[in-house]
């Protein structure tokens, strides 16, 4: 594996490889890497002749009091676990390679980025569609992997390529869980045993909301009192929002029919955590996606280093 931190550099291998009729994936990451990331990569892998990594904590979307400054960073354990999953190019940018002087052009993806994580972040989608947009210039790939664990800025990025017409496939990855059910997170480094232990009452919840649409619930206000009553129980956590929005447009929905994303987020300790499952009613019954757990072997990989 090759590591590389200029853009040139990094223009130069991807060119080359497209030269040589070698297929290219980009998977976007902030790094802190675990079995979600790991997944990615392996996709990446199996489908791409030349697979590159970006590793880049993106200043553009974190607002000035969010968690920039304390995010985990690990470049030592990241590079052994990219290498580990046979990337061929990791890329790790420093901030001014990337914005080489203050940015005047930001891209926006108007009302998927609303409501959910928006509402409480609202500069947070334009940074990530900033970034995501200029490593899809740099690189050059023909698919690009995200995970479903960030289900909004997946629905928002499938939506700027869409909308800008950018020649690249956004492939969407199952979410991967820990195995008490916690979704993977880089953020979940900064929870202390108690807070670790009362986070995976966002997992619970939706497990709890998914049984209830399975046994006839259609109601997304008699779901979100499932969501919001049993996380209430855990006063550790502090409830951002529980959600039932259409799956493509996110918006809410009056009642659970079709394919619904079921969200939430909270405050855990110090960390927001976001939490998601898919569900779809159709005339032939309910579908529930609430991801995969990550073997043990990966997420005992993923707890080295940190
Ligand atoms: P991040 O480093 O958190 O920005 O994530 C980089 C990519 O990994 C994004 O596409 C995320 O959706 C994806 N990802 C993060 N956590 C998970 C997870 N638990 N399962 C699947 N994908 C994930």
């Amino acid at each position: 594996m090759i590591t590389v931190s200029r853009v040139h550099e990094l223009r130069t291998h991807c060119d080359d490889a497209r030269a040589a009729g070698r297929r290219v994936g980009l998977v976007p990451t902030m790094g802190a890497f675990h079995a979600g990331h790991r997944s990615l990569m392996r996709l990446a892998r199996a489908e791409c002749d030349l697979v590159v990594v970006s590793l880049f904590v993106n200043p553009l979307q974190f607002a000035p009091n969010e968690d920039l400054d304390r995010y985990p960073r690990d470049l030592e354990g990241d590079t052994e676990a990219a290498a580990a999953e046979g990337v061929d190019l990791l890329f790790t940018p420093t901030d001014d390679e990337m914005y080489p002087q203050p940015i005047r052009t930001t891209v926006h993806v108007d009302g998927l980025t609303a409501g959910l994580c928006g509402r409480s972040r609202p500069t947070h989608f334009d940074g990530v569609t900033t970034v995501v947009a200029k490593l899809l210039s740099m690189v050059g790939p023909c698919r690009a992997y995200f995970g479903r664990k960030d289900a909004q800025q997946l629905a928002v990025v499938r939506r700027m390529v869409a909308d800008l017409d950018l020649a690249v496939e956004i492939v969407g990855c199952p979410l991967v869980r820990e195995a008490d059910g916690l979704a993977m997170s880089s953020r979940n480094r900064a929870l202390d045993a108690d807070d670790r232990r009362a986070a995976t009452v966002l997992s619970r919840a939706l497990q709890a909301a998914a049984s209830a649409i399975v046994d006839g619930e259609r109601d997304p206000d008699a779901v979100h009192r499932v969501l919001a009553g049993l996380i209430a129980t855990e006063p550790r956590v502090r409830l951002d929002y529980a959600e039932v929005v259409d799956a493509g447009e996110l918006a809410p929905v009056t009642r659970i029919d079709g394919d619904v994303l079921v969200a939430v987020a909270a405050h855990v300790g110090a960390a927001r955590l976001i939490d998601n499952m898919t569900v779809s009613v159709g005339a032939t019954g309910v579908d529930v996606d609430l991801g995969v757990v990550a073997q043990e072997s990966e997420s005992e990989v993923s707890c080295a280093g940190s």
